[in-house]
């Protein structure tokens, strides 16, 4: 661990520090950021009068608009000279959302990333690979200040450029990559393509996150790059990565660092609190921030919450995978879809690979959904590789039956009627280091 007198603080501890710091939390945004100011004041809460924990649900939820809203230095508790730093989201549409930190927040910030590359298996002195993008996304920054701190020795890549990585990996040979999920697959892929195998990677960890992932996922990174891969949690929001991270002992939850980040699993309909174990989305709040603290934010990500003692010893909280986007879902004839849900779908297909878009369009009043997959290499062999590409394809049995195959396995699992289009490997959108869109909407 790397701090384990808080890492392993006993629970009643944990608690009476995450009191004492919520109580400092809701005084300071109450004094300093007026939109707070408002929030608390109409929902009648003195900052004065709470009592602990049990008063959390009385407070007001934050969300997305909300910082959008008041774009960009609006929500900040300092003044704008204070700010060390700032990040800011690659909005997809009008403006993006900015995120500020003063000293004390990159220290902060460092540390739970130091914490969470520990709990991966990361030592100082180790080598690492940091392949998530530099720049306004919090991820390279975030993974290069945490490795630091560790006492580790960092190789700032940054996304892309997949040859100059692959031969850096080799020439080098760093013990720690760390990436999203998807771009963890294409190193595999590209490695497997040049005959490299995985005990010649010198990689033996892979910190992992931005992007929702599965157990299949992890075994193929796990083998292709001869690695164990934990799951690194984190949105700009509330910090960037290093929110929560899974232990290599385990790998089933990952530990929120409840020092800094409290946090609790919602109803997404009504918002009321979910007991331990019911997925809900979940909501944090920021415990120890400066420049831009936020209560009960809304995350929009879907997972559980689990207090079951765990092997490494740590005693803070662990979340679920993250099962889906309340925000990512798509809602096709009426029928909620989850892009994670296809995803597990495509895993128990052997004939294809979990590499996928889900393309919508509105014909007429009808929502029409089309899935993009690739084969796998083997079936691409066994039907001749000329038939995808030409006109073949429509006339072709075995890929009628295939397509035929995964509409009735979506529709069966899911309750959706997707029009299947099969696409040969390599053709499916691949992850350059950023997030990877699997959802096309084109209704909007
Ligand atoms: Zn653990």
């Amino acid at each position: 661990m790397y701090q384990p007198e808080l890492e392993a603080l006993p629970r009643p501890r944990l608690r009476a520090l995450q009191e004492e710091r919520l109580k400092r939390v809701v005084a300071y945004v109450h004094e300093r950021v007026p939109f707070y100011r408002k929030l608390l004041d109409e929902a009648g809460v003195d900052p004065k009068g709470l009592k602990g924990l049990e008063d959390l649900p009385r407070l007001p939820f934050t969300r997305k608009a909300d910082l959008r809203d008041h774009y960009p230095f609006g929500l900040f508790a300092v003044p704008r000279e204070n700010l060390a730093r700032i990040h800011a989201s690659s909005g997809t549409t009008g403006k993006p959302m900015v995120v500020g930190y003063t000293k004390g927040d990159l220290q902060v910030f460092a540390e739970v990333v130091a914490r969470s590359l520990a709990a991966a298996g990361a030592r100082p002195g180790m080598m690492l690979h940091n392949a998530y993008g530099y720049g306004l996304f919090t991820g390279g920054l975030g993974l290069h200040g945490g490795g630091e701190a560790l006492g580790m020795t960092v190789v700032p890549v940054s996304g892309g450029m997949t040859e100059r990585q692959l031969m850096l990996i080799q020439d080098l040979r760093p013990e720690v990559i760390s990436c999203t999920p998807s771009y963890a697959q294409t190193l595999a892929e590209e490695f497997r393509k040049r005959g490299v195998s995985p005990e010649e990677i010198s990689l033996k960890y892979a910190v992992l996150g931005a992007e929702p992932w599965t157990e299949a996922i992890r075994k193929q990174v796990d083998e292709g790059l001869g690695v164990r891969s934990t799951n690194i949690y984190g949105l700009s929001e509330i910090i960037g990565p290093g929110v929560a991270n899974e232990c290599v002992e385990e790998r089933r939850g990952s530990h929120i660092w409840e020092d800094h980040f409290l946090p609790e699993v919602v109803d997404p309909d009504t918002g009321e609190p979910l007991p331990e174990g019911k997925v809900g989305v979940l909501v944090l709040t920021t415990l120890t921030k400066e420049a831009m603290p936020l209560l009960r934010y809304w995350t929009g990500d879907l997972t559980f919450l689990t207090h079951e003692p765990c092997a490494c010893g740590r005693t803070h909280v662990r979340m679920g995978p993250v099962l889906g986007r309340t925000d990512d879902m798509l809602i096709v004839r009426g029928v909620n879809v989850y892009p994670t849900q296809v995803e597990a779908v495509l895993l128990g297909i052997p004939e294809v690979v979990p590499l996928y878009q889900i393309v919508v369009r509105r014909e007429g009043t009808l929502d029409e959904a089309e899935l993009k997959v690739e084969v796998s290499e083997d079936f691409f062999r066994q039907i001749g590789q000329e038939v995808l590409s030409d006109e073949v394809v429509e006339a072709d049995h075995r890929l009628h039956a295939l397509r035929e195959k995964v509409a009735h396995k979506i529709k069966d699992t899911i309750g959706v009627s997707m029009r299947v289009t099969l696409l040969a490997p390599g053709q499916a959108p691949r992850s350059e280091g950023g997030k990877l869109r699997r959802v096309l909407d084109l209704r909007k």
